[in-house]
């Protein structure tokens, strides 16, 4: 036999929580320091850096980049930054 669905109006309803809006990262990678060892495309938890022909890393999809620097932290030749973007022209200040 099916149980029935509970239909109590007592319980509290849960609120909708409204959504933060998702942090943006730019990523600069400085070719001259980069000596294409592989460490920050092993490193990335999201595959957002893939290797170029010439096996040197670029970034082939940024916007699913989460900003947990583990690609900066672990690159021996400091050629990684990761920069989050800056908040929206409406909160910059003139
Ligand atoms: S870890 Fe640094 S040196 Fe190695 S491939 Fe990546 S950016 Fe280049
Ligand atoms: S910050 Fe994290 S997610 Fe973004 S590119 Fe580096 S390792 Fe990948």
């Amino acid at each position: 036999m099916k149980k029935a669905r509970s239909t109590d109006k007592s319980k509290p309803q849960r609120k909708k929580t409204p959504r933060k809006p998702k942090k943006r990262f730019t990523q600069t990678l400085f070719r001259d320091w980069c000596k294409a060892c592989g460490i920050c495309i092993a490193f990335c938890p999201k595959k957002v850096i893939g290797k170029d022909d010439a096996g040197t890393p670029e970034f082939l999809h940024p916007e699913d980049c989460i900003g947990c620097r583990f690609c900066e932290l672990h690159c021996p030749d400091f050629a990684i930054t990761i920069e989050e973007h800056s908040k929206s022209s409406k909160e910059a200040t003139s």
